[in-house]
């Protein structure tokens, strides 16, 4: 049953925004592109967009030729403790909508709809421990998370193993970093696995040899590395990248390492 000030506070909170464009950041030597928006609306100044650390949100961009149509839904990457802005990070790749996300001027108003999602942070039970297994873009909801668990010195044990093909494509490294330094409950793993390079290049070398993370897929040898048998039996495992991993990391969460599903939490980008 809904009480009376769920009603109330249902009834006051805006479904949909309009969110000013304050900074776009290019990543080096990847196609990987950040976005800044305003947390308040343009046009109503005392609306501002709150969300869980994890949530996602559809942004329209009124692109009508784009055969996918005009809405993507992307992950708020940032943290509600960066008070300031909200965080969206994206592949900008050959469709009308990203051409049109990318070449957007500073300043422009972006429709964006209320955050939802329950991929977020176990409610109700700081203490908790969590694993989270990321894939690529797939990082944005860590991110989030990560951060606001650091920020708000929440007991929350969290261990991530994020994996990118090569070093340049390791989002959001320096903040992460940053966290680890300040988070003593946190640990951060990073694996090279050279998919994309030429047929030539092993993963190896697709790392360089000052790489000092993992190389290869996560896998059980990887994740029993990193975890104790007690961390394994009691942690929720929080997926999240593109769909071929998901599905690996289903079989190995399942079949290898017998996680119930109850412990596992996977959030899929559908359209990658
Ligand atoms: C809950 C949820 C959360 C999401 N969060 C995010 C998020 O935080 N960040 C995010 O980026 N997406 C996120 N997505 C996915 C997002 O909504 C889009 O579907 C996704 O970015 C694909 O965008 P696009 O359709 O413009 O296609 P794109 O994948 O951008 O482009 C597709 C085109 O690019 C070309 N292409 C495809 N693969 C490659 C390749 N490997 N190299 C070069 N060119 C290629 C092809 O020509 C193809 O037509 C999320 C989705 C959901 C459901």
């Amino acid at each position: 049953m809904i009480s009376r000030q769920s009603k109330l506070i249902m009834s006051i909170r805006p479904s949909k925004f309009q969110l000013r464009l304050l900074e776009i950041t290019s990543h080096p030597d990847t196609d990987m592109v950040s976005f800044k928006l305003s947390r308040k609306d343009v046009q109503q100044e005392n609306h501002n967009l709150d969300y869980k650390a994890g949530q996602y949100a559809a942004m329209d961009l009124g692109t009508k030729e784009d055969p996918e149509g005009p809405v993507r839904s992307f992950t708020i990457a940032s943290s509600p403790t960066e008070v300031e802005f909200i965080l969206v990070s994206t592949r900008i790749r050959d469709t009308p909508f990203k051409k049109k996300l990318a070449n957007l001027e500073i300043g422009t108003p972006v429709k964006i709809t209320a955050p939802v999602g329950s991929f977020v942070l176990p409610e109700g039970d700081d203490s908790r421990s969590v694993v989270f297994l990321s894939g690529g873009i797939g990082v944005t909801p860590f991110r989030s998370m990560v951060k606001y668990a650091t920020d708000n010195h929440l007991p929350v044990r969290i261990v991530m193993l994020d994996s990118n093909r090569n070093e340049e494509n390791i989002l959001y490294r320096m903040d992460f970093d940053q966290c680890v330094r300040e988070n003593s409950n946190l640990k951060i793993i990073y694996t090279i696995t050279g998919e994309g390079q030429d047929k030539s290049s092993s993963s190896v070398s697709a790392a360089g040899s000052n790489w000092k993370g993992e190389i290869g897929f996560i896998n059980k040898e990887m994740i029993t590395k990193y975890m104790t048998s007690n961390e394994l039996e009691d942690s929720i495992f929080y997926v999240c990248g593109p769909p071929g991993m998901l599905k690996a990391m289903q079989k190995l969460l399942q079949d290898d390492l017998q996680i119930p599903d109850e412990r596992i939490k996977i959030e899929e980008f559908t359209g990658y």
